[in-house]
């Protein structure tokens, strides 16, 4: 007994010294719970962790804790980030572009979001997936349809505003709920939704769930796409490979690349650790194994697509590796 009471007081009095002197928390903002943004973001906050609080971790770092919270999204990733309930988050470069110029959903903000990029991790392409039965087979064919459009917080959902608008449909043309895929699925299953979406890297675990039941993905047309590049330069033309998904072709879409965006506030050694850190090659083989998407992951396209300024901690790492960030989209 006395030998459990000691231990018991040893457990709890050392856990509460390592945390109060010794541990900072850093949380990342990343998407639903059947998307791809929550699963990389693990793999990136497991990676991070044990090199920060390893034994070749960055001298200039205190210990720290990295976590992947799950979000509405994009846009509320954004949010969190100016209110400084999170470090960091995975955004859609879009939705970070109109942030730092404070446009669309962002037209409110008096001034630009100060938001600056760490690196680019992966193109995400907008899935719109539907019931086979319920006979639709373009974009068009949505209207009058009970389609998921995610809630508001998330890109998908603004993407998916660009998507109507471009169709000349406004959102009010179909019946729009606004579920994260997570509350989507089973409803689809059950025939009370006919289709739903997400902006998202492949493949979508909400999407891989759905193998009771016979479902199409909608394709956006190229010259479509292209048109909205025009308009939108972060966003641009691409496909879904054949095969992602059981028995279904190669489908043309939207793509979009995600983001790893920070405050600029978060102080220049920091950042210059993260990026570093999330290059080195224990962070990267974890996120390069740990998920399909990961494997897109590289230093080599850390910079593209990136839609606003670098952090001057990251800035700093990718010039000592001779990379430039060519600002055009
Ligand atoms: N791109 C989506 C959004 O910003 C999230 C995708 C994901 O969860 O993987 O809403």
């Amino acid at each position: 007994m006395k030998t459990i009471i000691v231990f018991l007081f040893c457990l709890i009095f050392g856990t509460s010294v390592f945390f109060t002197q010794s541990l900072s928390l850093f949380r990342i903002g990343t998407g639903g719970l059947q998307g791809v943004y929550y699963p990389i973001g693990k793999l990136i906050a497991q990676g991070l962790t044990a090199r920060f609080l390893g034994v070749d971790k960055p001298d200039t770092i205190p210990g720290t804790l990295f976590i992947a919270q799950t979000s509405g999204g994009s846009v509320a990733n954004i949010y969190s980030l100016l209110s400084k309930e999170t470090e960091a988050g995975l955004i859609q470069a879009d939705v970070a572009y109109w942030a730092y110029s404070s446009e669309g959903p962002f037209e409110g903000l008096t001034q630009p979001a100060p938001v600056r990029a760490i690196a680019s991790l992966y193109a995400e392409k907008m899935q719109i997936v539907v019931r086979k039965d319920a006979q639709i087979r373009s974009f068009e064919q949505l209207k009058g349809r009970m389609i998921s459009l995610d809630e508001a917080g998330s890109g998908t959902l603004t993407v998916m505003r660009i998507l109507l608008d471009a169709h000349r449909l406004s959102e009010t043309d179909l019946k729009p709920v606004y579920l994260k895929p997570e509350f989507t699925v089973d409803r689809f299953i059950k025939n009370e939704l006919q289709g739903f979406c997400l902006m998202a890297g492949i493949p979508v675990p909400a999407i891989e769930r759905l193998s009771s039941v016979d479902y199409l993905l909608v394709p956006i047309d190229k010259i479509v796409a292209d048109r909205i590049h025009q308009q939108h330069p972060y966003l641009f033309s691409g496909n879904i490979p054949s095969g992602i998904y059981e028995g279904i072709e190669q489908t043309p879409t939207i793509e979009v690349y995600a983001l790893l965006v920070v405050h600029q506030d978060l102080p220049e050694e920091v950042a210059y650790a993260l990026t570093e850190s999330l290059w080195s090659n224990g962070v990267l083989s974890l996120v390069n194994t740990g998920h399909a998407q990961g494997a897109s992951i590289t230093l080599d396209t850390a910079l593209d697509g990136v839609s606003i300024p670098l952090h001057p901690g990251a800035l700093r790492f990718y010039s000592e590796q001779g990379m430039v960030l060519d600002q055009g989209p």
